[in-house]
């Protein structure tokens, strides 16, 4: 399959160290012969990137506020200058206030609930609306959620009702922009050591949980979401849209704790 994705172009949105899930999903894409451009937040990310979109053979970073509107439209008319056409975009991004991923949801407040939902899962929208005018027939979206947004996860609050919003705009774009045969889908992706994750309250605790009660009784990796990421961008998932596919070692599936778990 080395060639799957040779010949496509895709935008990578939300890669800020080699940890990211983003830097996963890009190195599938590179090994499957893609063609790729990045989008970073803000200066400080730069240094990061750079470096990495190198390793993957691209020289096209863009600075990209999701927050900002014009920052969005000139990601885009950027991308349109350069390829003309896309055939994939990844949205990899999420931000909450750390301090609302601990303690009560209940207790979140308006101006981080707006927010969380503004970065989180409006984003994804305002970043569809500007793709699927450069992809033809055949083009792919793909987005990352949590399992926090179909039960509730310890700490996971506020960005669990913004995952679950997040899932239901999946499912709305996937219609609209299916009449044009644009495919749109979300991983579920079991907890990973990430930048944004460690901003989650006993992360590590969620961690040993999950390696202990998974089916696979391991936790993921970001090659793990890479090569699910792989198959939803590419033409091997042709007929899948609107889907959330759960790369969480099965977690999803189990409904009580392993009678092998160790105390944690
Ligand atoms: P990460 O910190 O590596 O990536 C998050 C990215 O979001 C960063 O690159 C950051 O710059 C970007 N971002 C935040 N606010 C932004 C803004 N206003 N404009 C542009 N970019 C912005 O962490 P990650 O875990 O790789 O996160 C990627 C996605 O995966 C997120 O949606 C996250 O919720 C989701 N996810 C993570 C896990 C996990 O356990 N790590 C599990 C499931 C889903």
């Amino acid at each position: 399959s080395s060639q799957l994705m040779a010949g496509k172009r895709g935008l990578i949105m939300g890669l800020a160290n080699d940890k990211s899930i983003a830097w996963g999903i890009a190195k599938a894409c590179a090994e499957a012969g893609a063609e790729l451009a990045f989008s970073y937040q803000g200066d400080a990310l730069r240094k990061r990137v750079d470096p990495l979109a190198a390793q993957l053979g691209s020289d096209t970073v863009l600075p990209c506020d999701v927050g900002d509107e014009a920052s969005i439209d000139a990601l885009f008319a950027a991308i349109k200058e350069k390829w003309g056409a896309l055939d994939f975009v990844v949205h990899a991004i999420g931000f909450s206030d750390k301090n609302e991923l601990r303690g009560r949801y209940v207790d979140t407040s308006r101006a981080n609930f707006t927010m969380t939902m503004d970065i989180s899962v409006y984003s994804f929208t305002a970043v569809a609306k500007r793709a699927e005018k450069l992809m033809q027939p055949g083009g792919s979206m793909l987005t990352l959620t949590y399992y926090g947004a179909e039960q509730v996860m310890p700490h996971y609050n506020v960005m669990g009702v913004a995952k679950a919003a997040l899932e239901a705009s999946v499912k709305y774009l996937a219609e609209d922009l299916g009449k044009d045969g644009i495919r749109v889908n979300a991983i579920s992706a079991g907890p990973i050591k990430t930048l944004a994750a460690s901003g989650i309250g006993d992360f590590r605790y969620i961690m040993k949980w999950n390696e202990y009660n998974s089916p696979l009784r391991r936790n993921v990796t970001t090659d793990d979401v890479g090569k699910s990421a792989l198959y939803l961008l590419s033409d091997l998932a042709s007929g899948v849209t609107g889907e959330n596919l759960h790369v969480d070692a099965g977690y999803h599936v189990v409904g009580m704790k392993a009678v092998d778990a160790p105390d944690i």
